[in-house]
Order: structure tokens, then sequence, then C-alpha cells
């Protein structure tokens, strides 16, 4: 039997299956990951730029980054993989999708209750009195400022250094407590607390683990499939 085979039957077999995605499944939508090519931008690493730091130190730099990457999303459509596990998870059910893209192409692809673990390119939100709301300018020639305090406000989105929102610690807590299996694809497994939930339930919940990515990642799985999302989930997710 293939690992692909394999794979399909135990989620087949599975009460609960928990999906974790990160930015490697939308890479084929032609968003670029933060590890890799699209690390850099003017010189700066991503790090630094998505950051409380980075932001408190030049606002405008990271609003004109934010507002390069809100266009390249705005033109941007969902892939077949997108699209496979939205279709799979309306036909099945029993699948939880936690992402960690801020993207939101797995809800243009018709998923329904994707947790957003690390918020959304499409709103803003202020770090100072955590006012947050829907926003779908390209650019800021004035930089926004909160309705509420009226600090500069920043994008929607969890920064590297920033904690998740209580809702999605949650999710990640209950959806990996109660998976029989997670399914990860396209992410590198070293960006917490994702990744320590997922090494959490393998370890104390004996989870079974399949992972989606081209090349070794930080994820121990029990099955490895190395391809492409768009390569496999359409297949992995077929009745
Ligand atoms: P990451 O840790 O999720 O790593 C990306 C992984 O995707 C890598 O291991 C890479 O090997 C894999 N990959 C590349 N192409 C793939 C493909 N076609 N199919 C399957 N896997 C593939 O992500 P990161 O880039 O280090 O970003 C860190 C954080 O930054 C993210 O969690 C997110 O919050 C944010 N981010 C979001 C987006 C987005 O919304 N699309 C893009 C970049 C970064």
């Amino acid at each position: 039997m293939s690992d692909l085979q394999k794979s399909r039957s135990i989620l087949q077999a599975a009460k609960k299956v928990m999906v974790i995605t990160g930015a490697g499944i939308s890479t084929e939508s032609g968003i670029p990951t933060f590890r890799g090519e699209g690390g850099y931008w003017r010189g700066h690493r991503a790090e630094d730029l998505a950051s409380p730091e980075g932001f408190k130190k030049n606002p405008r730099l990271v609003w004109d980054w934010y507002g390069e990457r809100r266009t390249l999303v705005s033109k941007a459509q969902p892939n077949v993989a997108h699209l496979a596990l939205a279709s799979w998870s309306k036909r099945r059910g029993g699948i939880s999708l936690l992402t960690q893209n801020v993207d939101e192409l797995h809800e243009r692809a018709g998923q329904t209750d994707t947790v957003l673990l690390h918020g959304s390119l499409w709103k803003n939100r202020c770090r100072k009195c955590k006012f947050e709301h829907r926003a779908c300018e390209l650019a800021y020639p004035t930089l926004p400022r909160c309705k509420v305090c009226n600090e500069i406000t920043g994008p929607g989105v969890i920064w590297f250094g920033e904690a998740l929102d209580f809702s999605s610690f949650h999710a990640l807590n209950l959806c990996s407590i109660e998976a029989d299996v997670i399914l990860t694809i396209g992410t590198s497994g070293l960006v917490s607390p994702t990744a320590d939930f997922i090494k959490r339930a393998q370890t104390k919940y004996n989870t079974t683990l399949i992972n989606v990515n081209p090349t070794e990642s930080n994820i121990q799985a029990t099955i490895e499939l190395r391809y492409k999302a768009t390569e496999i989930i359409p297949e992995l997710t077929a009745d």
C-alpha cells in the first residue's frame, strides 16, 4: 500500500480530523512564504517587519509592506488544494481547519468555520486599545489611526512575538485533544504555539500525524507526503 493510500484510509476511518495549514498551501496561489525567497522585502527580513518592534520603529515601512501584501493577495485565487479541502469538509463533516495564513484563501474557497490563528490581512488592529475592524485599503498615504484611541493602528495579524487570541488558543487546544488524526499542510513546524500543540498531541495522545510538504520540515509525522499541496490534496481528499 502506498503512503497516499494509507493516508486516505486513515483519514476515512477517523472520527475527528484536525487540518492545520501554513504558508506553503498558498505558494501555488502566488503568495510567497516567509522562509525562502519571499523572506526579504527591500532588504528587510519578513520576521523584522512582522513584529511589534518593527512596527514601533518604522510604521510607514511596515504599512507599505502590508499594502503590497494586500495587493498581491487581492489578485490571488484559491488553488485546488484550498478548494479540495473546502469541498471535503462539507461532504465529510468532522473536520476542523485551523490556518496560520492571513490571506483568507480558505474562506474564499468556500471553507466555513476556519480558525484564523494568526488573524487576517483584511483587518486592522490597534496594539494600544485592541480595537479591531475590517479594512481593505491597499495603501495608506497617511498612516491609519485607531477610531477609538487615535494611536497609529496596525494590521490585524498576529506578529512574531505576539500571543494568539484566547479563542484561537482555545480552538488549538480543544481540536488537538479531540482529533484522531492531524493533517498538516505547508507548514515548517517552527511557528509557535501551533508546533507545540502538534508535538503534544503526538506525545501525549498518540495522535496520528500526516504531513504534506515537498521538503523536510520540523514536523516528525507518522506519514510524510513529500508533495506540493496542489499535487496531493485533491487525491487525498477524494471519496
Ligand atoms: P511556515 O512555517 O508555515 O512554512 C512554510 C512551509 O511551506 C515550508 O516548510 C515549505 O517547505 C512549505 N511549502 C512551500 N511550498 C509548498 C507547497 N507548494 N505545498 C506544501 N508545502 C509547501 O510559514 P512561514 O512562511 O515561515 O510564515 C510564518 C508565518 O507568517 C505564517 O504562519 C503566517 O502567519 C505568516 N505568513 C502568511 C502567509 C499567507 O497568509 N499566505 C504567507 C507568508 C507568511
